[in-house]
């Protein structure tokens, strides 16, 4: 068995783990350090660390303290690491804690998080996923059961001082030019709910005033959530720190390219197989700002298909130019009304956009003045058929069970 570094008790509050952090900052310590060449288990929380019930209710989502995500293990130190080094990470498995076989898919309510399609979902939602194996299913969205492409949504290395504070600057000039904005053009670094590892003292308020939030992807990888990141894949991550400083954390057993509802995929606590090793100078033999990685081997084999088209015209009609988010926001719109027909509810249809292994494509952006997305729904995860036929749409879903919603206080 290879060693487990970073244990977690999911009965302890996260805060008092000095092996998690939830900022960006070089100046957390390693919570542990290994050799190159070597293969190590991190076990991690959910990314809201705890916060989010497998219960009926969506009262958690609406609630939960954003400001205090994402709850991270790490960050690991490999030795001989120095900047201008890619680290490689081999991502030799991902899985479910034993202890803990479920997860959630949330819709946060526009007051709180927002998602892709806040508009038309304001409201919060959740739905619980059961995890079997390889397999999964909601008791919230009957119909659908699909095997997990797992992995980790947030995976990246400490940024440098220099690397920070252009992060720091260039979000919070975007928040400037519409600071009351909901929900938010950005977040900006918030001290209060900060867990720096283990950093104490002045040293650690210092830092958790500055410490990037880890909701977007950067330079360094981050909560990239890329669903096709997935255990078997090679990652190549840009170091600029001394012991370039590891972190994982918001695993997911599945999610749909967009992770569209915010909260998009199935979020679960777990564990990380990993071995990691150096290419020194990799950064500037390769040309390399942003990681690269290699697929899995492995991977669901899911062949069959319906596609959405979406043209970057948005819900009024009006016209955009070459708007690719626009064009996407379509796509995810036309498949839930399509997905309706069968009986779904709107939230039933987001929530599997969000969290099977739904694809996403650029598929045109020269032909002015429209772009073009598709969305590729996996017609294999229903245990109906969803195709088009020239009898119509057969009601397969009675509408007993839906997502649990919650008002807005
Ligand atoms: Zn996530």
């Amino acid at each position: 068995m290879p060693e487990t570094l970073i244990k977690v008790d999911l009965a302890q509050s996260p805060y008092q783990n000095e092996k998690i952090h939830t900022r960006w900052h070089p100046d957390i310590p390693m919570a542990v350090w290994v050799n190159p060449g070597e293969d190590f288990r991190l076990e991690t929380y959910d990314w809201t660390g705890g916060a989010i019930k497998n219960d009926d209710s969506a009262d958690d989502v609406r609630d939960v303290d954003l400001s205090t995500v994402h709850f991270l293990s790490g960050p690991v130190g490999v030795k001989g690491a120095q900047p201008g080094d890619l680290l490689v990470v081999d991502l030799l498995d991902v899985g479910a804690r034993d202890d803990s076989l479920w997860g959630f898919n949330g819709v946060f309510s526009k007051k709180n998080g927002g998602g892709f399609l806040t508009e038309h979902f304001p409201l919060a939602h959740k739905s619980i996923w059961d995890i079997q194996g390889m397999f999964t299913h909601s008791r919230h969205i009957p119909g659908v059961n699909f095997a997990g492409l797992i992995h980790p949504g947030l995976i990246g290395c400490l940024p440098d001082h220099k690397m920070l504070e252009k992060w720091n600057e260039r979000e919070g000039a975007l928040i400037a030019t519409d600071p009351d904005r909901v929900p938010g053009l950005a977040n900006p670094p918030y001290g209060a709910t900060a867990h720096m590892g283990k950093l104490k003292g002045d040293a650690k308020e210092a830092a958790a005033a500055k410490g990037a939030r880890t909701v977007p992807p950067r330079e360094h990888g981050g909560n990239c959530d890329i669903k096709d990141l997935s255990r078997g894949s090679k990652i190549y991550f840009p170091v600029y720190v001394d012991g370039a400083g590891l972190s994982v954390g918001d695993l997911h057993f599945s999610q749909g390219d967009g992770e569209i509802s915010f909260c998009g995929a199935i979020e679960m606590a777990g564990w990380v197989h990993m071995k990691v090793s150096l290419i020194k100078g990799g950064m500037a033999k390769y040309g390399i700002t942003n990681p690269i990685f290699k697929p899995s081997p492995i991977t669901p084999n899911y062949r069959d298909y319906l596609i959405f088209e979406g043209i970057s015209v948005d819900e009024q009609g009006k016209q955009h130019y070459l708007d690719v988010t626009i064009a996407y926001r379509q796509a995810c719109l036309n498949a839930i009304e399509y997905m309706k027909k069968f009986g779904y509810s709107g939230a039933q249809a987001y929530s599997i956009l969000g969290t099977a292994p739904v694809q996403g494509h650029i598929s045109g952006v020269v032909d002015v003045p429209n772009a073009c997305a598709t969305l590729w729904l996996p017609t294999e995860i229903f245990d109906f058929d969803i195709n088009p036929t020239a009898e119509g749409p057969v009601k397969m879903i009675t509408r007993d069970v839906d997502l649990p919603m919650s008002q807005d206080k």
